[in-house]
């Protein structure tokens, strides 16, 4: 071997680790750089845009915490400890064991499941609020995230608060199946518990609502919002593209069309929610407190009421 052919297999043995050195998801998580349609762009830049990219307006997903810094003001809210049910009732165990697979979630979100429970005021509107992280097992939905959404109702109704339930998450979590799936009977029950004390409950769908939460507790609210190009849906779009045997139209499931369809009444940039759901909730809670200043309420002030809050 030559002194060329040297060089140039040292050469091509760097320019490999180069090309293979990728960042590792730690590395990128604690990075003050993330990406976007115009290539890297510091957190902080997107941060003090509310986790939306100036350039292209995408609305990043976002945690809990961040959440409700946007939503509330950063130190603005207090979060509620909610209940924790027993751990993996079904000592479930695939590829990993679930236990595992909780306990990663936990330490990458510092969040014991994947809701949080907050209590916060807007405009001297008190409001019980809860968030869903999707980096929590995909924000899916098993027995304490079910228990968190109850605790959230119990105390919107103790507190005769509004409730408002920012959603995202991709369904029943697997691994507790039918005590999974019965979160989604058991937070409607809660639900209705809510509108018998005529609370309004708004939900907003963040990016992606779907599964077994699209079928429950998401489609509930008396108004439903959701940010610019969110996936809100049941089954996948493969999935559904496989059953019918058809080309799915542009932008199927996401909100700008779902809103087209009927499900979503309003899409609220980011930046505007705040303003929006407390304009929102000034006219339910006015229209509410009007209704039972009225001793002697006519089916006629009923009905218009019930017509705003559904
Ligand atoms: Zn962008």
């Amino acid at each position: 071997m030559n002194w060329i052919t040297k060089k140039l297999s040292y050469l091509s043995e760097k320019i490999k680790i180069v090309i293979k050195k990728r960042p590792t998801k730690e590395e990128i998580e604690t990075s003050e750089w993330t990406s976007c349609c115009k290539g890297p762009i510091l957190k902080k830049e997107l941060e003090n845009n509310f986790w939306v990219c100036p350039s292209c307006n995408k609305h990043h997903r976002i945690n809990c915490r961040q959440r409700f810094d946007t939503f509330f003001g950063k130190n603005n809210y207090e979060i509620l400890e909610t209940p924790t049910p027993m751990d993996d009732p079904l000592q479930w165990k695939d590829s990993r064991t679930y236990k595992d697979r909780l306990k990663d979630a936990r330490k990458k979100t510092g969040q014991s499941c994947a809701i949080m429970v907050v209590r916060g005021k807007i405009n001297n509107i008190n409001i019980t609020a809860c968030a869903s992280d999707f980096a929590f097992i995909g924000g899916s939905l098993g027995a304490a995230e079910g228990e968190a959404i109850l605790y959230a109702i119990q105390h919107a109704i103790e507190n005769q608060n509004p409730f408002v339930n920012f959603t995202s998450g991709g369904g029943a979590r697997m691994f507790e199946n039918l005590i999974a799936l019965s979160q989604m009977t058991r937070t409607t029950l809660a639900i209705n518990e809510l509108k018998k004390n005529n609370l309004p409950y708004i939900v907003v769908m963040c990016d992606p609502t779907a599964g077994g939460i699209t079928a429950s507790y998401a489609m509930l609210g008396d108004l439903h919002l959701s940010e610019p190009d969110s996936i809100v849906a049941f089954a996948g779009a493969r999935v559904i593209q496989a059953t019918v045997k058809e080309e799915l139209p542009e932008g199927f499931q996401k909100s700008e069309y779902v809103q087209k369809t009927g499900f979503i009444d309003l899409i609220v940039e980011r930046k505007d929610l705040r303003d929006k759901i407390c304009s929102l909730l000034s006219i339910l809670l006015k229209k509410n407190s009007a209704i039972n200043s009225i001793s002697n309420e006519t089916s006629e002030d009923s009905g218009t009421f019930t017509k705003v809050a559904s």
